[in-house]
């Protein structure tokens, strides 16, 4: 059922959370997660995989190029423990499975 799928998706992931880039054009860029879109599965990071878009002249502005940041799938990023500073699994509760740090506790 669709709901079961949704929570397949085990998105760990939270806001603010700080990751790498593990795949793409960006890999091996950290950011900060800006927005978590669970449904997807996927994130959008500050400042990383940026796209341009073009907008058309308003009554705000004259229009032309801005550049946003694309979703990134989930599986393409992993998160960075603020304590061993490494890209690292985390288990059901959030801890860091390298050194057993709670990503929560700051
Ligand atoms: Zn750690």
């Amino acid at each position: 059922m669709q709901e079961e799928k949704e929570k397949s998706l085990n998105v760990k992931i939270r806001k603010g959370d700080k990751v790498k880039i593990l795949s793409g054009k960006d890999r091996g860029r950290e950011g900060e997660v800006a927005r978590v879109l669970t449904r997807e599965g996927k994130v959008i990071i500050s400042g990383v995989n940026m796209v341009k878009h073009f907008t058309k002249k308003t009554k705000d502005g004259p229009g032309g190029i801005v550049e946003v940041e694309a979703p990134l799938q989930v599986s393409k990023v992993g998160v960075v423990c603020p304590k061993c500073k490494k890209v690292s699994r985390l288990s059901r509760d959030r801890t860091c499975r390298r050194c057993g740090a709670k990503i929560d506790e700051k």
